[in-house]
């Protein structure tokens, strides 16, 4: 973790100090954990990844890695909010990233991929109560006309009529319109599928969704489409690899963290900078 990289970065600086023949008792004590270990905008931006949501006792499949838990949602943005983060626009980071925005010290992105109607209905409230922004990418294709009726045991995307209504909290990337989906090799359509199929598919899903801002399905690409994004008018494509988004960073390669249901409160923490006593 970048957290635990500069606090050893600062021990071993301050070893570095201690003149030969001293005895270790004289050591001057280490300046106080906050002045250390606190995430800055000039380190990076933690770009969260979330997926579906379910509260704990209405979540059919509790083995699943990619339900988070309602409760632990609430609890992680309790913590945003109780330490004045702030949320960014995707616009926001993409000027960050060139250097043209200064953030406030306390910055996140939230995002979510594919749609889940359980986004709209359990994370859009709770957003929109404490003034937070995020980004939900969005496969087009499984965007149904009509509003689902929503039950926890079934897989439902959110509606149109949804995503305009959440509009004051959300913004929608492309996820692809069709692309996301293994062929029998078990590898991502979307670099498996011939680049004709591909262009297509992302041109139609920016005009569809009006974005320039794009995530990978599954979080994996190639080299083919990471050129291919720029040309189809693609600024800022995501990834999943945990890495801070930081000025100078490939924007077709930013990396995220995904928030899973054995995150505990330590963990999440560390992902948003802040250290043990800050986050009680
Ligand atoms: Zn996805």
């Amino acid at each position: 973790m970048v957290n635990k990289l500069i606090v050893a970065a600062a021990l071993f600086l301050f070893g570095m100090g201690v003149t030969p023949g001293f005895a270790p008792q004289a050591v001057t004590p280490p300046p106080p954990a906050e002045q250390v270990v606190s995430i800055s905008p000039a380190l990076g931006i933690p770009v969260l990844l979330y997926h579906h949501l379910l509260p704990a006792e209405e979540n059919p499949y509790p083995e699943n890695g990619a339900i988070l838990p309602v409760e632990s949602f609430v609890q992680q943005m309790q913590l945003l909010h109780k330490h004045s983060y702030h949320t960014l626009s995707l616009a926001e980071l993409e000027l960050y990233l060139q250097g043209e925005y200064d953030p406030p010290e306390r910055s996140v992105v939230i995002t979510f991929d594919d749609g889940y109607q359980s986004n709209y209905i359990y994370a859009y409230p709770i957003l929109k109560k404490y003034g937070f922004r995020a980004t939900v990418f969005v496969i087009t294709d499984l965007v149904p006309v009509h509003t689902q009726p929503f039950q926890p045991t079934v897989l439902t995307y959110m509606s149109w009529e949804e995503m305009e209504q959440a509009r004051d909290v959300f913004e929608f990337g492309s996820h692809t319109c069709a692309l996301h989906a293994l062929d029998a090799q078990g590898e991502s359509l979307l670099l498996s599928q011939p680049e004709a199929v591909v262009q297509e598919d992302l041109l139609a899903s920016a005009a569809i969704l009006d974005t320039p801002y794009f995530a990978y399905p599954f979080g994996r690409h190639n080299k083919t489409v990471r050129a291919m994004l720029p040309e189809l008018g693609y600024r800022l494509a995501f990834a999943t690899h945990p890495e801070l988004a930081r000025p100078g960073a490939d924007p077709y390669q930013l990396g995220r963290y995904t928030i899973l249901p054995d995150l505990d409160r330590e963990g999440f923490c560390q992902i948003i900078g802040l250290t043990d006593e800050e986050g009680q």
